[in-house]
């Protein structure tokens, strides 16, 4: 559904993204688990169309991505750090992408409405983002960029910011939500953990590549490389 081939992208001379292939079913959750500067929040803005490819193919369906501006991708992006526009509630910050759609006020509101409900923010609704928590920030970011009904969820460690209970929570509630709406998901992380709890299928990236691609369960069991071993906790 999701097809990457042969992405390259570098930085200067340097090679950051080198030859990724990676291709995700309609409904799966795939993580992309890896060392700082492995190239995972690149890989997610090139498919977000923010940072521009030197190779390679991006296909969502049977559209092919390379010429088409990031607002018309229909791919929802998360970061790491809250994104929200702190001069606008809840409410406003979801509706945002609607509003420059042009899609109506009363439909834009119907949809808040849902996704409020969805979130589990709805006593919330007309609140500023400074008083919220960590973990409610990000459900209004997730709130946000599930508003256009993106095609592809992009997630880039949205839960590091977030203190351990709150992240383990949060992490059940993104599964949950991202199942029931069969929404084609990349989440990106360094917690081992997190990927084996959370994944249909888990990618090893180190150096700009993919080094491993399986079920968690594959990954732990029989990992192909010492790195991909260390990395799953597997091997000590
Ligand atoms: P982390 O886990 O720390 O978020 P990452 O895997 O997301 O790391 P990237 O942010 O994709 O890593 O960065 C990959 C490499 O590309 C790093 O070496 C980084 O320094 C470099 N890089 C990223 N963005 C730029 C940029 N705009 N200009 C130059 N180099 C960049
Ligand atoms: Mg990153």
């Amino acid at each position: 559904y999701l097809e990457l081939k042969g992405i390259r992208k570098m930085f200067g001379d340097t090679p950051v993204l080198n030859n990724v292939d990676l291709s995700i079913r309609e409904g799966e959750l795939v993580t992309l688990l890896g060392p700082s500067g492995c190239g995972k929040s690149t890989l997610l803005r090139c498919i977000a169309g923010l940072t521009e490819l030197d190779g390679g193919r991006i296909m969502l369906g049977k559209q092919d991505l390379a010429n088409l501006p990031p607002r018309s991708r229909e791919v929802g992006m998360v970061f790491q750090s809250y994104a929200l526009f702190p001069n606008l509630t809840v409410t406003e910050n979801i509706e945002y992408g609607l509003k420059m759609r042009g899609v109506p006020k009363k439909e834009r509101l119907r949809r808040c409405e849902e996704l409020l409900a969805l979130v589990d923010l709805e006593d919330k609704r007309g609140t500023y983002p400074q008083h919220l928590s960590g973990g409610q920030q990000q459900r209004v970011a997730l709130a946000r960029s599930l508003a256009v009904q993106p095609k592809v969820l992009l997630l880039d460690e949205p839960l590091s910011a977030l203190d351990a209970k709150i992240r383990k929570n949060l992490r059940t509630e993104i599964r949950e939500i991202q199942k029931r709406l069969m929404m084609t998901t990349i989440f990106v992380t360094h917690d081992q953990e997190e990927a084996l709890t959370l994944s249909d299928r888990i990618c090893i990236m180190n150096k700009g590549h993919i080094v491993q691609d399986g079920t968690p369960e594959a990954l732990y069991s029989t990992p192909r490389t010492e790195f991909v071993a260390r990395f799953m906790g597997s091997y000590n």
